[in-house]
């Protein structure tokens, strides 16, 4: 499946770019449009979620975004982009739907308890601080890692916390939880329900979903 591109990153630079073999040189639109790739570069989820950039797609192309769909969209064809994969479980403090937090309601304490409690039966002993980020350590963050990206303010913000912890692959900034090399996620049946809910703007203009509030039924929701 291949829906037509209309953001400002074309699929190419986005292809490339996940293998990590872009260079300026590739990079050869208008001078605003360079910046704004070489900007994005190294965060490479990339502005290419929003709302206004996906038509929504006539009721009779759409599939049902079952599993097996969903495995097969997010593991290779994410947002219509061949070869992009995982988008949602990178950071990006372009976007901040893209911010991997924060963790809310019942995830902020049962799910930290349940997931150290899982790794425990697993052999490792690990703390709140290896699964999340707080304030306090991503205000640093913030300043450090990002001072340069637009949307850093995102990490002085309280109300972003808990984070998921996320890791450093190449040029991205990942969920820590995602295996860097088949992009799975590594705690499938554990997840926050943060993720066990989302649904990206792609999804919901391309597909038939079904949603928190209509578990059982597939419906056109954009
Ligand atoms: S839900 Fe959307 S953003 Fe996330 S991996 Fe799937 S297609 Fe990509
Ligand atoms: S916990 Fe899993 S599904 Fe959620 S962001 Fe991390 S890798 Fe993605």
């Amino acid at each position: 499946m291949k829906i037509q591109y209309k953001g400002s990153v074309s699929p190419e630079v986005l292809e490339s770019e996940s293998t990590r073999s872009v260079s300026e040189e590739q990079v050869t639109s208008s001078e605003a449009s360079i910046k704004t790739q070489k900007d994005r570069f190294y965060l490479p989820v990339l502005n290419i979620n929003h709302n206004h950039e996906w038509p929504s797609k006539p009721l009779e192309d759409r599939k049902h975004f079952t599993d097996e769909v969903a495995t097969e969209t997010c593991l290779g064809n994410c947002c219509g982009v061949e070869g992009l994969k995982g988008a949602c479980c990178h950071l990006d403090p372009y976007d901040t739907e893209h911010v991997l937090g924060p963790l809310k309601g019942s995830d902020k304490d049962e799910w930290i308890r349940d997931i150290l409690a899982w790794f425990r039966k697993r052999g490792l002993n690990l703390t709140r601080a290896d699964v999340v980020i707080d304030y306090e350590e991503g205000k640093i963050i913030g300043e450090t890692l990002f001072k340069d990206a637009p949307n850093n303010g995102i990490f002085q913000e309280p109300s972003a916390y808990p984070m998921l912890r996320f890791q450093v692959i190449g040029p991205r900034y990942a969920c820590k939880f995602m295996n860097p090399v088949t992009y799975k996620c590594g705690i499938y049946a554990m997840r926050p329900n943060m993720c066990r809910t989302y649904l990206c703007n792609y999804v919901l203009t391309n597909f038939l979903v079904k949603t928190k509030s209509k578990p059982n039924t597939w419906q056109k929701v954009r």
